[in-house]
């Protein structure tokens, strides 16, 4: 396995497997890999000759007051999963290579991105499909690969590979959990043990609206309002959203009625953590 920094080497390297009739997966990530990371790596590895991994936290996608400075890295751990997991690249570049000093071009979309996460995080979903963009031009993947985890993210990045006639094939992937719940994020580990232990919250809660739905609840209104309720007996939990929508258009619903997105955003803490799950 490689690691490169610039897109000229990507470029090199994916024309080499063109030439021999390869097949390319891309798995799209911001490093610090864990076991969800791998489940799409594992899928990619399965489902094409060779994988190409990016590791690159995008500035372009944090606001003025998130965590870009403290996300955690740890070079030498993801290459090292890559490897196990039979990834063939890793591209790794320098903000500096991403972004030239006059880059001015962006991905903007109008629907899908201004509810859920686009509320808080106004700037977010320019940021994602701008690099994502990019990474498919560099790249040229058959498929890439993306997490329920980041539900919004999933339907966004499919729309755009629509309006835009990406040839790329999105595949989504089921979020991977802690065994006692918790949706498996980088992010996690910015939890001290009690914060940790109050990040269970979010998964109940979901639980606890699956099962209301399960058991023929229709009225978002009700479901919305228990997972709430759940969420607020957590001292140290404080909610962003709740909200139940459409899985195709992210509009709100008030009646359960064919695929909808069940998302939450919740700060444990300082950190904001997100969940869900989707009733088909
Ligand atoms: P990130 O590095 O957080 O930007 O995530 C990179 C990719 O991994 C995204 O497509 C995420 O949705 C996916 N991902 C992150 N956490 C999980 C998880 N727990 N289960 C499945 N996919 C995940």
């Amino acid at each position: 396995m490689n690691i490169v920094n610039t897109i000229q080497e990507v470029r090199e390297q994916v024309k080499k497997w063109r030439m021999e009739g390869l097949t390319v997966g891309l798995v799209p990530t911001m490093g610090y890999l864990h076991e969800g990371h791998k489940s799409l790596i594992d899928r990619a590895v399965a489902e094409n000759d060779r994988v190409v991994v990016s590791v690159f936290v995008n500035p372009m996608q944090f606001g003025p007051s998130e965590d870009l400075e403290s996300y955690p890295r740890d070079m030498d751990r993801d290459a090292a999963l890559c490897e196990d997991a039979g990834a063939s690249l890793i591209f790794h570049p320098e903000p500096s290579e991403m972004y030239h000093d006059d880059f001015s071009s962006f991905v903007d979309m109008n629907t899908l991105t201004g509810g859920l996460c686009g509320k808080t995080r106004p700037i977010h979903f320019r940021g994602v499909c701008t690099v994502v963009a990019k990474l498919f031009h560099i790249v040229t993947p058959d498929k890439a690969y993306f997490g329920q985890k980041d539900a919004q993210q999933l339907a966004v990045i499919r729309h755009m590979v629509s309006d835009l006639d990406f040839g790329v094939e999105i595949v989504g992937c089921p979020i991977i959990r802690e065994e006692d719940g918790l949706a498996k994020s980088s992010r996690n580990t910015y939890l001290n043990p009690q914060e940790r232990q109050a990040a269970l919250v979010l998964s109940r809660s979901l639980k606890l609206g699956k099962q209301m739905m399960d058991s023929g609840e229709k009225d978002t209104k009700a479901v919305i309002s228990a997972i709430r309720s759940e969420i607020e007996k957590e001292p140290l939990a404080k909610i962003d959203y709740v909200e139940i929508v459409d899985w195709n258009t992210l509009e709100p619903v008030e009646t359960v009625e064919g695929p909808v997105l069940t998302a939450i955003a919740v700060y444990i803490g300082k950190t904001r953590l997100i969940d869900n799950f989707i009733k088909q």
